[in-house]
């Protein structure tokens, strides 16, 4: 068992074309290092305003290509959600969530653009490709290449909470299971998905009741179901307005590992035992930060009411990084107040090394939902979590 602290990193998108041509908009991010400063000030020089400077365990300018701090995606991969390969294997459970205003970069970041359109042919991961298609890549990598040491099953699923109603990403038709039709699927979401709860197991925590879970045994097995779940997610928005900046995507991988030196024992000895590590990644794509006040009226008409599960994350959040509760040993933490917080309870404060990637704009338009994002990153920063491998012990 041990402490380990939240790990925070930002990452500044490039002004987009629209941004480019408006003249008044300008970039009003630094980064030097891990420090990222916001410029405030109404003239290019920004002496008549205060400067903001944040300090984070990584910040990603991904803002112009042309510099050389610039950021791929790859770049990105590695600093964060890399090393949580090897965590995994080892029988911890790790996250990974993007947080930021909608049109920042979560998506970009965790899935990419154009890689999953061609199943077939590609095994390689292109260069714009996301957080989630690498690590899953690298997780098959990884097995490859220790397959003499352990053996490894991977479990996954794949959901999105919209208005805390849960809805399955990867649910096909009875008929298509067993088949590769799984094409048919493509752009063709169930009218009448029904909306799965949260329960609490008694020993393994909370779990989406009849969420599907589908067994994995390659790259390329695991991709076709990242496109179902994409398309899935991505057809059920038209129909509702803005519906995917409002909904959080959490894709799940389960790991069960089995050394195989210790399965050899048992096998020869009958009596020996068996020794096994499961662990759990999720990699969650965040509903949009903006508060709902600050959107257009036409969305206040709507009467949506504020996100539930974004409201509690923060203050989840806020309990768990206040110093003062560190030191009392029972703090109540409203994780079940939404069912984000609940389902990732291992994953703040509990049993798992999270990542945290904070996705901002750099223009000076979006400055005060940026400054937003960074002081919730700042606070996230200080939540520790008590981490311990999952080992079973089977006789
Ligand atoms: P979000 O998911 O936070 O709402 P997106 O990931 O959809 O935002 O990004 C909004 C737009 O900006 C998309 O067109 C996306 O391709 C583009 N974009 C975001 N981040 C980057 C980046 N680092 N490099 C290039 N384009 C980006
Ligand atoms: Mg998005």
């Amino acid at each position: 068992v041990g402490d380990d602290r939240l790990t925070v990193a930002v990452r500044v998108r490039p002004l987009n074309a629209q941004e480019c041509l408006h003249h008044t908009v300008r970039n009003v991010t630094k980064v030097n290092g891990n420090e990222l400063t916001i410029l405030v000030g109404t003239s290019a020089d920004s002496s008549c305003g205060v400067n903001h400077t944040f300090v984070y365990d990584r910040v990603f300018y991904s803002c112009d290509p042309d510099s050389e701090k610039y950021a791929t995606q790859k770049e990105v991969y590695d600093g964060t959600a890399k090393p949580l390969i090897h965590r995994a294997f080892e029988g911890y459970n790790a996250c990974l969530f993007a947080y930021g205003q909608t049109g920042s970069g979560k998506s970009y970041s965790m899935m990419g653009v154009d890689t999953l359109v061609d199943p077939i042919s590609s095994n390689l991961v292109n260069s714009e490709a996301g957080i989630i298609p690498r690590y899953c890549f690298d997780l098959f990598e990884y097995i490859e290449t220790n397959k003499e040491k352990f053996h490894a099953e991977i479990e996954i699923s794949f959901f999105e909470i919209y208005n805390e109603k849960i809805h399955d990403l990867l649910c096909l038709e009875d008929s298509d299971y067993g088949s590769n039709n799984f094409k048919n699927h493509l752009g063709t979401p169930k009218p009448d998905r029904k909306a799965l709860k949260v329960r609490e197991h008694p020993i393994w925590g909370p779990y989406v009741v009849g969420l599907s879970v589908h067994p994995v045994d390659s790259y390329e097995s695991l991709r076709n179901w990242l496109i179902v779940g994409n398309s899935q997610r991505a057809s059920a928005a038209t129909g509702l307005n803005d519906k995917s900046s409002r909904s959080h995507s959490i894709f799940n991988i389960m790991l069960n590992i089995t050394d195989v030196d210790r399965k050899t024992i048992n096998d020869d000895q009958g009596n020996g035992s068996c020794q096994s590590r499961r662990s759990k990644v999720s990699l969650v794509d965040l509903a949009g930060s903006e508060r709902v006040s600050n959107s257009n009226g036409e969305r206040k008409r709507e009467g949506v009411h504020i996100n539930k599960s974004l409201l509690t994350l923060g203050k989840v959040i806020a309990a768990l990084s206040n110093e003062k509760n560190h030191v009392q040993s029972k703090i109540f933490v409203p994780y079940r107040e939404s069912a984000l917080t609940w389902l990732l309870r291992e994953n703040l404060g509990g049993n798992s090394k999270t990542v945290m990637l904070a996705t901002i704009s750099p223009a000076n338009t979006h400055i005060d939902e940026t400054l937003a994002t960074l002081r919730y990153a700042c606070q996230a920063s200080r939540i520790i979590n008590r981490v311990k491998v999952n080992e079973s012990q089977h006789d």
